[in-house]
């Protein structure tokens, strides 16, 4: 009997966060690596789910594309941003979080041996997620010091078997926002090739005074190829209900659809009604969150700059990214990342973990600041004592 794990997921087989949050437990450090808040959603949508509970609305299972209700909740939330029309009948479905909407686009679009485009340093799960799906990764490096994308680089990366663009922007783990000038010759690029493109924008109201998320589906000639990808725990602050959705043509949701209905069925149903209720909530909901992590970030950043850390401007997401600072007598960033909790009490990410070309992520860090100010000036304080 065979009891190994299929050799193509061993490389998978432990994350660079559960090595990370363990060695934050086992030493007491603050964690600045996991991208969570540590404090929740609006009380208004946790009562929502509360009372669906209470009334047994959503206790059993929901429509296996999702709530209806949510369903037009994503697509009147898509036109309101965006001015993106979508039939909430046939162009959304709502998914056990962002991340199952990624992976069953994956196991949905592409076949054995299709090639998949992605940025590095990349988000962990969409390696294994062409790995699954028996894909091909090719990555493209968004160059340092300042990690924007390389149009040509992107460009001689491109096959006659490239099948998937998968992009994400506001970028985890950068911090970097993609301009519109950026996403339009991606877009071109798209286009000419005849490409999906899997728009990851689980960040799209994280993004900083200055550096506004345009949703690639906005550009000519994109809606009828894209799947656009968006996170609940992430707009919301409610990580842990993994609710998340994909919109987009009738076509290519169908074939989500039709994958993603055989891994969770269905999910959360009471906090698919909080959701459908938290997308409707006016723009000062959205403004207010922005602000307050924009707040978070200038904290972090300007305390890492006063100790030696050179930052890349993070105009998105809950990340900023820093080279290794008063830290650069150290081989490398993962060299660092573990050592770091021992000597500190804090925790952060290596990006080289993510990436396949040498010269990207090596001397990078990722720190989370969705945390409290106080959790963060805490942080500071201790990475001070490294002197
Ligand atoms: C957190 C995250 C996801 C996953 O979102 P969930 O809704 O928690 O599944 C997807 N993409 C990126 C870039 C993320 O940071």
């Amino acid at each position: 009997m065979k009891r190994t794990l299929v050799p193509r997921m061993e490389p998978y087989a432990t994350s660079i966060f559960g090595e990370m949050s363990g060695l934050a437990i086992e030493t007491g450090s603050i964690n600045l690596g996991q991208g969570f808040p540590d404090t929740d959603g609006p009380e208004e949508v946790s009562l929502v789910a509360r009372a669906a509970i209470a009334e047994g609305r959503g206790n059993q299972y929901p429509p296996v594309h999702g709530l209806p209700d949510l369903r037009a909740a994503i697509a009147e939330h898509q036109e309101r941003f965006y001015g993106l029309t979508l039939d909430p009948a046939t162009d959304v479905v709502v998914t056990t979080g962002a991340s199952e909407a990624i992976q069953s686009a994956l196991l949905a679009l592409c076949d054995t041996g299709d090639e998949v485009v992605v940025f590095e340093p990349w988000f962990d799960i969409y390696a294994a997620g062409i790995v699954l799906a028996q894909a091909t990764r090719v990555s493209v490096p968004l160059r340092p010091p300042a990690f924007r994308p390389d149009i040509d680089a992107l460009r001689a990366a491109i096959t006659d078997r490239t099948r998937v663009l998968l992009l994400n922007s506001p970028h985890n783990p950068t911090g970097v926002v993609f301009t519109t000038e950026e996403l339009r010759e991606i877009a071109d690029l798209a286009i000419e090739r005849d490409l999906i493109v899997i728009a990851d924008e689980a960040y799209e109201h994280l993004w900083y005074d200055g550096h506004p998320h345009v949703p690639i589906a906005t550009l000519s000639g994109m809606a009828e190829r894209t799947v656009t990808i968006g996170s609940a725990g992430k707009s919301f602050s409610f990580t842990g209900w993994k609710v998340g959705w994909a919109s987009g043509p009738t076509d290519l949701i169908r074939a989500v659809r039709a994958v993603r209905q055989h891994l969770s069925y269905v999910s959360g149903g009471p906090f698919q009604h909080a959701i459908a209720h938290a997308l409707r909530m006016p723009d000062a909901y959205f403004e207010d969150f922005r602000h307050g992590l924009q707040e978070q970030r200038d904290i972090l950043t300007t305390g890492l700059r006063a100790l030696g850390f050179s930052t890349v401007d993070s105009q998105g997401t809950y990340f900023l990214t820093t080279d290794l600072g008063p830290l650069s007598d150290y081989p490398d960033a993962l060299a660092v990342a573990r050592d770091l909790p021992h000597r500190a009490g804090v925790v952060a990410i290596p990006l080289q973990v993510f990436c396949d070309h040498a010269g990207v992520g090596e001397r990078s860090l990722r720190w989370a600041y969705c945390k409290r100010p106080e959790v963060l000036r805490e942080a500071l304080g201790r990475l001070a004592a490294l002197g």
